[in-house]
């Protein structure tokens, strides 16, 4: 099942400029199926440890601050090739970079403040969605 599901956030950014609708508009109507979702608000140390892989890059300190500073939506997703596909959704890391339609394109204000994540491969997929969601979560 793991091949078939990624893990997404809507982030600090997009929430504080009420992007959650729009958001979750366009994930649905890609044809992705929304398996497990919370708001909530990532911890200093959430934040380092979702991250962990970026300890050493110059924006890490900005970065964790930049998720930490408010609510996100945390979701698990379901489609057929969802990783791919929802990479592909949400456009390059930097907004200036995205494809006209896609989701950075039209929400993210820069390539720090980029208004969603997207898991890079199923296993990051399935570690990303067992830090946010218990299996009880899970539909
Ligand atoms: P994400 O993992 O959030 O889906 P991504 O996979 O497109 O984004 P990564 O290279 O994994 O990009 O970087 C993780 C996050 O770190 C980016 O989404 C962005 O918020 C931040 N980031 C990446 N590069 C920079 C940079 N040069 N300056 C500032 N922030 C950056
Ligand atoms: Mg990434």
């Amino acid at each position: 099942m793991s091949t078939n599901r990624t893990f997404t956030m809507i982030k600090p950014d997009a929430v504080e400029n009420g992007h959650i609708g729009a958001i979750l508009e366009k994930i649905t109507a890609a044809g992705f199926k929304i398996v497990a979702m919370k708001y909530t608000q990532l911890s200093l140390r959430d934040a380092q440890e979702f991250y962990g892989v970026h300890r050493e890059r110059p924006f890490f300190g900005e970065l964790v601050e930049f998720m930490t500073r408010g609510p996100i939506v945390s979701a698990i997703l379901e489609k057929e090739n969802a990783v791919e596909d929802f990479r592909a959704l949400i456009g390059a890391t930097n907004p200036a970079d995205a494809a006209e339609g896609t989701i950075r394109k039209m929400f993210a204000t820069s390539i720090g403040e980029n208004a969603v994540h997207g898991s890079d491969s199923d296993e990051n997929a399935a570690l990303e969605g067992s830090f946010h969601f218990a299996g009880r979560e899970i539909y």
